[in-house]
């Protein structure tokens, strides 16, 4: 089986990953989309509701989508979880399957701050997505990444779709143009504190549950 990992804090979950996450299912033409939210994630410390909270939100969000999974793999650890050992694990559950992993292009940037991200790119295949906030030409540097500058810029230009570039690793990364979305969930925490909409940025479950458990109000938040 082809599966999808798409890791993230999803603290909450939105549009922006729903619609990343489905667009890449069709592209590469995977059979599963497995969301793994991060337990206690080693880089993003503040603000993080309960990770109960996040993955509820995250099985409501993906409820409709037959093709999407959750996996409490990271959430059930009591310990910091680190990618490289979540796709190490993973790729023992699913032995037989083709396992690519799922980042934005800003994320992809902050992987010299990741636990071993040499071993992390040597052990599967990547999909890289651009954000609105961070498109493909800013990716040029990465130093874990084989790319001419000119397939960046045709990326961001929409002269081509897709491209199967190389991690120095030697896997491939396949860069992916998808529907622009500039949601993010800071953005999405900064409305609910200040008491404002956040309707259409994520799905009615989502917002609900926000508004239910009184989610993102609390003072210092
Ligand atoms: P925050 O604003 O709290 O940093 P976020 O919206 O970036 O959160 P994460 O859970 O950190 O969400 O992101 C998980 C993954 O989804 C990352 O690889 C990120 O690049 C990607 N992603 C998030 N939002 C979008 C979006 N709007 N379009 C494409 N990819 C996205």
């Amino acid at each position: 089986m082809r599966i999808g990992v798409f890791g993230g804090t999803f603290n909450p979950v939105h549009y922006g990953h729903l619609r990343a996450a489905e667009e890449v299912r069709e592209s590469l033409g995977l059979e599963r989309i497995l969301f793994v939210p991060a337990g206690i994630p080693p880089l993003k410390s503040s603000e993080l509701e309960a990770v109960k909270h996040r993955y509820s939100m995250t099985e409501l969000a993906i409820a409709s989508n037959r093709f999407f999974e959750i996996s409490d793999i990271e959430c059930k650890k009591s310990e910091r979880s680190y990618s490289v050992d979540t796709v190490q694990e993973l790729k023992a559950l699913y032995p037989d399957s083709e396992l690519f992993f799922i980042l934005g292009t800003d994320a992809f940037m902050d992987l010299p701050n990741w636990r071993q991200p040499e071993k992390l790119t040597a052990l599967v295949d990547f999909v890289i997505i651009a954000r609105p906030s961070c498109v493909f030409a800013d990716i040029a540097n990465s130093p874990y990444l084989e790319v001419k500058k000119d397939v960046l810029l045709k990326l961001d230009q929409g002269i081509i779709d897709s491209y199967n570039a190389t991690l120095k690793s030697g896997r491939t990364a396949v860069l992916l143009r998808i529907t622009p979305m500039a949601v993010s969930a800071t953005h999405i925490r900064a409305l609910l504190q200040k008491n404002k909409s956040v309707k259409y940025l994520l799905p009615e479950s989502v917002e609900s549950y926000i508004i239910s458990h009184g989610l993102y109000t609390k003072t210092g938040q």
